[in-house]
């Protein structure tokens, strides 16, 4: 399956084209910016064409295509033993080589002929509906003229009168609960009205309220200034990229709205990115209560036939305003007056597969090809991101005081190194289970936060030091309780918990580390009376669960909300005034030069969710590291010192922002060839670099193995390399013409981690 991106006359017929079987769609699916778009995506990746078409296109906008061989001429035995009993088969890649080939030779002889099928994983909904024909002084008439003999009929004219006006058709499920269904029916079979099949877009609110509108809210000073500024450059269609840094609770979002809300005003359209949506009702909700059916919501947890309906919505202009996740950034929004990304320095924005893009890239791409602003919004901007700013590239915005002007919470470091003998669980510190205490006695509500999900991270024997590990990856299994199993968070493998120990068969088998299933347990021990709310990937597996327990916490059915760190971000509930935080080491532990960067992100995120109403919020932090400068400068909330503090480290270590990176990784199932391809790679990429680029590896992954492929991986750092591109460009027709169809490489330019 091919796209046609361009035209060309040639004098000669090229003899290795191939010719097109069929034509699925009969107009273009992407429009030209888009269609441009995705040549800019290929080559800032590195990647085929074909992948970034697949990637702006989404799936359910791509036709699935079969192709079936029918059968002509059922003498030939040879094509009968093909056929057996069947009129026709599928002519997929998992049919025989031979078999395949033998219905080609066929079909030029003319004894099977080829049929080709298109089917869509969404499809257009439809539902019965009377359609307004006659204009509302015709339906007048015919109302008046049955008045005596079918009042019950007239009464249904007289109703369609009205809404001829307005409408062009209604539904006919709308009718029948208005008037009798019998008398609808007569006039049907009279042929006074018409009935027919219409389309009706699926719905996508966010919850299961009705729509309420919300007005602006008078701005604040700093507010005012930052909107004023955002305007300016909308209205003088000026290309500038500004940088929104305001702490938790600053009303970033209020500038947000009021900004897009003078885009829409001059009839241009906006797009709003946030970190996967998904785990952001509340603020899908604020942008509806707004913008009401303007908006369109793009991500992950809509249906198919909700993401057809939303993505043909925006494409015919019916949508204005985009709220959606990473590849929301491809929405075919014509005529762009703004685009903001909220939560600028977030993961989530990094696709990590092919095509390997930042959301941000794209977002500044569109931004020039429409003339138009770029907001980034953040209380922790990414170092890249504030560099930027502090050159001059971006215009920074500063929010620095919560809207309310509650103080942002007093923030508790617990040292968890002296708790470890004093105390009978590990994982509550004396000082966060009063906390909890006391805020049980008040009826006022606690965040959890746990980085594990599971029951512990691992289990070990205590008499050899065995570790259960995954057959399939390097990694060791994680317990999970209600199951009774042992889980692989890379892989899904999944085995019984062992007796005894495999390698020395003794009995003492002992269960390491924490995960959230088992601090549920632990909170339940300690508070019997508490009513908790577990929330991780495992209970929120389910469509809607998010949001349905989020809900059962905001309507205050819940004391205790536990989670892993979805629940760091954006949740906005006035009766928490205490958030604890389990471990605030896990993400120390990676080896990854973010980790610093991440752990400060983290720590102030989820402080933020404390005190957002009047009650004052407290928060506990505990850590194994307390003295680390990332876990100091969050308690302070202090991003400015800890911005300064960790550029030094970067300069001097030699990373990014300071350095440009480029990732080139090797994947085989064979290790040895993995690292073979690997020098080969470095061999091929050598060429291309100055002495001053510095290279490292290659070396195996941080996790060599994951679901039985080994990674290897060769990293390029540098400032100002010229002919990389080219070199890059090499490797990639190298890895299309690699004869060992095991082995894959990827190129990861900017990686957010190694
Ligand atoms: P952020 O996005 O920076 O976390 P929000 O925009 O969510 O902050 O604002 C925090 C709270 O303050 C929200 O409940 C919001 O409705 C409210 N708010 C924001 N701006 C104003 C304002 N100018 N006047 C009154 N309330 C405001
Ligand atoms: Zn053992
Ligand atoms: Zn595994």
């Amino acid at each position: 399956q091919g796209y046609v991106i361009g035209l060309k006359k040639a004098q000669t017929k090229p003899h290795n084209l191939k010719k097109i079987e069929h034509v699925i769609d009969l107009e273009p699916v992407l429009n030209e910016e888009l269609l441009q778009l995705s040549d800019w995506l290929a080559k800032k990746t590195f990647s085929f064409r074909i992948s970034s078409l697949q990637t702006i296109l989404p799936g359910v906008m791509r036709g699935k295509y079969h192709k079936y061989a029918q059968v002509t001429d059922t003498e030939d035995p040879k094509v009968k033993s093909v056929f057996k009993h069947q009129r026709m088969i599928e002519i997929t890649d998992q049919l025989d080589a031979q078999v395949i080939s033998d219905l080609m030779r066929w079909r030029q002889a003319g004894k099977v002929k080829f049929e080709y099928a298109v089917e869509n994983q969404a499809r257009v909904k439809k539902q019965k509906a009377i359609i307004l024909d006659h204009s509302g002084q015709e339906y007048e008439k015919l109302s008046q003229k049955l008045r005596k003999r079918a009042p019950k009929q007239a009464a249904v004219l007289a109703y369609l009168a009205r809404e001829a006006k307005e409408q062009k058709h209604i539904l006919l499920q709308v009718l029948n609960k208005k008037f009798s269904s019998s008398a609808i029916r007569s006039l049907v079979e009279k042929s006074i009205l018409t009935e027919q099949n219409v389309e009706v877009k699926r719905e996508v609110i966010p919850t299961d309220k009705a729509f309420v509108h919300e007005h602006d809210k008078p701005l604040l000073p700093d507010q005012q200034k930052a909107v004023i500024a955002i305007n300016q450059a909308t209205a003088a269609k000026a290309k500038k990229v500004f940088l929104l840094e305001g702490v938790t609770g600053s009303g970033k979002t209020e500038v947000y709205l009021q900004s897009i809300k003078a885009v829409l005003a001059k009839g241009r359209t906006a797009l709003m990115l946030v970190p996967e949506i998904a785990l952001t009702p509340q603020m899908v909700q604020r942008v509806y209560a707004r913008f009401g059916h303007q908006v369109a919501v793009l991500h992950s947890g809509l249906s198919n036939g909700e993401k057809y309906d939303e993505w043909r919505r925006i494409n015919a202009n019916e949508a204005r305003v985009v709220v959606g996740a990473r590849s929301a950034i491809f929405a075919p929004l014509k005529n762009i007056g703004l685009i903001i990304m909220d939560e600028e320095h977030e993961y989530s924005y990094k696709q990590e597969d092919t095509p390997r893009y930042h959301a941000r890239d794209v977002a500044l791409h569109r931004a020039q090809v429409h003339n138009c602003p770029v907001v980034l919004g953040s209380a922790t901007p990414s170092l890249e991101s504030r560099a930027r700013a502090e050159k001059g590239v971006y215009q920074l915005l500063l929010l620095p005081q919560r809207v309310n002007q509650a103080p942002l919470p007093h923030v508790h470091i617990v040292d968890m190194r002296e708790n470890i003998e004093k105390h009978r669980t590990l994982d509550f510190s004396r000082a966060l289970s009063d906390a909890i205490t006391v805020r049980l006695a008040k009826k006022e509500q606690s965040v959890l936060m746990l980085n594990r999900r599971g029951f512990s991270s691992f289990v070990m024997c205590r008499n050899c030091g065995y570790v259960a590990k995954c057959p399939n990856c390097d990694i060791s299994l994680t317990l999970h309780m209600s199951s009774h199993t042992l889980k692989c968070h890379y892989c899904g493998h999944e085995e019984q918990i062992p007796k005894t120990c495999p390698n020395c068969h003794s009995q003492k088998i002992r269960y390491y580390g924490t995960g959230t299933e088992k601090v549920a347990q632990e909170l339940k021990q300690m508070y019997p009376e508490a009513r908790i709310i577990r929330m991780d990937v495992d209970t929120t597996r389910r469509k809607g669960a998010y949001e349905q327990l989020l809900k059962k916490f905001e309507k205050r059915e819940a004391d205790i909300l536990l989670g892993t760190q979805m629940i760091a971000k954006g949740l906005d509930f006035p009766n928490v005034t205490l958030v604890g935080v389990i471990n605030a080491d896990t993400a120390l532990g990676l080896p990854d030069f973010r980790a610093s960067e991440r752990t400060f992100q983290l720590l102030t995120q989820v402080s933020g969710r404390a005190g957002r109403g009047s009650k004052k919020g407290e928060v506990y932090v505990q850590s194994y590291n307390p003295d680390h400068y990332a876990i100091k400068l969050a308690q302070k909330q202090d991003y400015e010192q800890f911005f300064r503090q960790e550029m030094r480290l970067r300069h001097e270590g030699g990373y990014p922002p300071y350095y440009f990176t480029v990732l080139l990784q090797t994947t085989h199932p064979d290790e040895s060839q993995a690292a073979k391809a690997a020098y080969s790679i470095l061999k091929a990429i050598q060429p291309y670099l100055s002495e001053q680029a510095i290279i490292l590896g290659p070396t195996p992954k941080a996790i060599a193995r994951v679901k039985n492929q080994y990674y290897y991986q060769i990293i390029i750092k540098y400032k100002n390399e010229p002919k990389l591109a080219v070199g890059l460009n090499h490797i990639l027709e190298l890895s299309a013409k690699a004869h060992d169809r095991l082995l894959k490489i990827a190129i990861d330019r900017e990686p957010l981690q190694f």
